[in-house]
């Protein structure tokens, strides 16, 4: 049996770090949360950022903004935000409704304080490997691996997806950090070869069991980042009970290989965290150091 990748154990330490680092600041962090129209999966994810930043002592600004409403209002909003001293993170929720252009609508927020690290200015930071915000998936990612002692520098690592959100920026940040890279995505010839070769296998393609035995290898790392959600009748009636799996078979491949990540349990906490962690860098940063 393969070890656990924890996410909410890691979580739990490092939010408790997080606390104590807050509490020896002359005032909170401040997070402004942006929500365009409704989207009861929205409503859970945006739910738990309010909860743990609360939690962790930080102070939240939610908005949100009726679907008939202009983009031009939220940029506006997001301006505002912008020039406010006591904000140091802006996030605005993903999906937007249709009509809306979240590249538009983030390329508003002040890159310092683009804590989803979306911004093309923070885009361009990851991509030529300066400082920057890296998006809060990926960050989860590394410090889960590096929270377990997993070495990246030199192996290879194989990431299932290129997504804008996850997968490109995360083959990006293990490029950072030395590792030999394959983006596989869906037109990816022969995948079980391409993912039996890795050391390090990160799955993010929202396709629920994607990955199984046939995939793995002994020794390996798998990182199950999907998200997806069982259909029912009415997503509304699902959400307070919902099922979520992830887009690796756990009990299978958690019989062959060496560590993996749980959903839920694994990469999800791990992104909360690390809004968060994006959130204090950016707090220090903006406030010159506290
Ligand atoms: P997208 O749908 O934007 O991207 C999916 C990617 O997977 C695409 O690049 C697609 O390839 C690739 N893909 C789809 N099917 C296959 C296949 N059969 N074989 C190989 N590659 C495939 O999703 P996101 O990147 O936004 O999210 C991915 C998953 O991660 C979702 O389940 C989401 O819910 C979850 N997620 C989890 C988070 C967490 O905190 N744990 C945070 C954010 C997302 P192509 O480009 O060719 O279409």
């Amino acid at each position: 049996m393969a070890t656990i990748l924890d996410g909410r154990a890691v979580r739990d330490r490092r939010k408790a770090a997080l606390s104590e680092k807050i509490r020896g600041y002359a005032r909170a962090p401040k997070l402004a949360i942006i929500q365009i129209g409704d989207n009861a999966e929205s409503d859970v994810y945006i739910g738990q950022k309010i909860s743990f930043g609360q939690d962790i002592g930080c102070e939240i600004v939610y908005a949100r903004f009726e679907k008939e409403r202009k983009e031009s209002d939220v940029v506006e909003k997001i301006r505002e935000l912008n020039s406010d001293g006591s904000v140091s993170g802006i996030i605005v929720q993903i999906p937007l409704p249709g009509g809306f252009s979240a590249e538009r609508i983030v390329e508003a927020i002040d890159p310092r304080k683009d804590v989803d690290g979306m911004h093309s200015a923070n885009v361009k930071a990851l991509a030529y490997d300066l400082p920057g915000i890296i998006p809060a998936t990926t960050r989860g990612i590394l410090t889960l691996l590096d929270e377990y002692k997993i070495g990246i520098a030199g192996r290879k690592a194989v990431v299932v997806g290129r997504s804008a959100l996850v997968g490109r920026p995360t083959a990006l940040a293990l490029l950072n950090r030395d590792a030999t890279v394959t983006a596989c995505h869906s037109k990816t010839e022969n995948l079980s070869q391409e993912t039996k070769s890795a050391v390090i296998l990160i799955v993010a393609a929202g396709k629920s069991g994607l990955i199984g035995a046939e995939h793995v290898s002994p020794g390996q790392t798998v990182i199950d980042v999907g998200i997806n959600v069982s259909t029912g009748e009415k997503l509304e009636d699902e959400v307070p009970k919902r099922k979520l799996s992830g887009d690796v078979r756990f009990d299978e491949v958690s019989e062959i290989v060496s560590a993996i990540s749980p959903v839920p349990g694994g990469v999800g906490p791990m992104t909360v965290l690390s809004l968060f962690e994006n959130l204090i860098e950016a707090h220090e940063v903006l406030a010159g150091g506290i």
